[in-house]
């Protein structure tokens, strides 16, 4: 038996009926753009996330793309992102024509370090940046911290986007992600936590003309008429199918994060005498994107990838290369004491196979296979 690195036929075969009759439908009434499974959608991210507004769009890079424009980010601008994450969260900078700076991230929760983005504010000044924006991702489905981000950006007059495209429904303290910050994002790509079959994201706010400027930005800044344009925007809209599909997913995904921890967890047990297993801060909950050790250095990584390719085990390096040491990155500004917790943590992290169907004599295999 094949073991897969996420498995969405699992979570297919238990959805399937449901899904039929809602594309069916969704067939039927031939509203393919922006039909009322998108308004319905939108509405049960608010209610799952507490967010005012959920605005859906194409994919979780438009959605951070469209949070910038909203925002008004703009050429002279400093946007603040993490190093150690997916490309998306810095490309999107450049193409708003402001500037990233690359800040470093927590040894223990790879998410943005406080400190870090202190001393990347101070550079981009020096630079003659404006600090404008910071964007903290929830890496690996653990929220970033939030409120010591957020004071920061705000000593400095920032704006704060939470990129969480791999962490939309986690916790932190009391709140639910999608709910924090000026806006956040999320992607539905298929192998995120929430993914659809296709592209698809979303953008959060309580913020009522923040809501309305992404609703015309998404749909080629219309005004009240569609054939009316107010400003240069985007097309980026969720597509129905997908809506239909994402609503379905949805009704079960409560139980899926649930299930998430008890397969974390087991990891945890099982791996944390032998490997630096994921540390979860107090009042936060992690949606174990991906479930993710250390390895003492990238000799012991190759070890274990190679003993568990051997043993059928899929794993992932996420992320081999940190992003201000790619060739699209590397003239960007950064945090000037350098950034070395993110170049050590791509030298020896690694990833599990992780999906909230993973059964427990998989898990053993797995377990077996990445102990050596
Ligand atoms: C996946 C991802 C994105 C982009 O989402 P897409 O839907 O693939 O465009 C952005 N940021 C992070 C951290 C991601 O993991």
């Amino acid at each position: 038996m094949t073991i897969s690195f996420i498995d969405l036929a699992a979570q297919q075969a238990r959805l399937r009926q449901a899904l039929d009759r809602s594309i069916a439908r969704v067939l039927d009434e031939g509203q393919y753009i922006m039909g009322p499974q998108v308004a319905e959608f939108e509405r049960q991210l608010s209610a799952f996330c507490g967010a005012k507004h959920s605005l859906s769009c194409a994919n979780g890079t438009d959605a951070l793309q469209l949070a910038l424009m909203a925002l008004g980010i703009k050429a002279g601008d400093a946007v603040f992102v993490p190093s150690f994450t997916f490309a998306a969260t810095a490309e999107v900078v450049p193409l708003v024509n402001a500037t990233p700076v690359f800040v470093d991230v927590l040894p223990d929760t790879f998410n943005m370090d406080p400190k870090s983005l202190k001393r990347a504010i101070v550079n981009a000044r020096e630079r003659g940046l404006r600090p404008a924006c910071v964007i903290p991702v929830d890496l690996f489905g653990l929220p970033a911290d939030y409120d010591v981000l957020i004071d920061i950006a705000r000593e400095s007059g920032m704006k704060v986007i939470g990129d969480s495209a791999q962490g939309f429904g986690g916790i932190y303290k009391d709140r639910t992600t999608g709910s924090i910050g000026d806006i956040s994002t999320t992607s539905f790509f298929p192998a995120k936590p929430l993914g659809c079959y296709g592209d698809g994201g979303a953008l959060f706010t309580d913020d009522d003309e923040l809501a309305s400027l992404i609703d015309s930005l998404r749909v080629h800044g219309k005004g009240t008429h569609k054939y009316r344009n107010e400003r240069v925007g985007v097309n980026s809209r969720l597509d129905t199918l997908q809506a239909a599909i994402l609503i379905e997913k949805l009704s079960v995904y409560p139980e899926e994060i649930v299930a998430r921890q008890r397969v974390a967890e087991r990891y945890s047990n099982a791996l944390g005498n032998y490997f630096e297993v994921p540390f979860i801060p107090e009042g936060l909950r992690s949606i174990w994107a991906q479930y993710t050790l250390k390895t003492k250095d990238s000799t012991e990584r190759d070890a274990l990838q190679e003993r568990a390719k051997r043993a059928g085990v899929p794993t992932v390096v996420y992320y081999p290369i940190p992003l201000h040491r790619q060739n699209a990155y590397m003239d960007f500004p950064q945090d000037p004491d350098g950034l070395a917790v993110s170049e050590d943590l791509a030298g020896r992290v690694i990833s599990l196979p992780m999906h909230p169907y993973l059964e427990a004599d998989v898990q053993d295999r797995i377990i077996e296979a990445v102990r050596g």
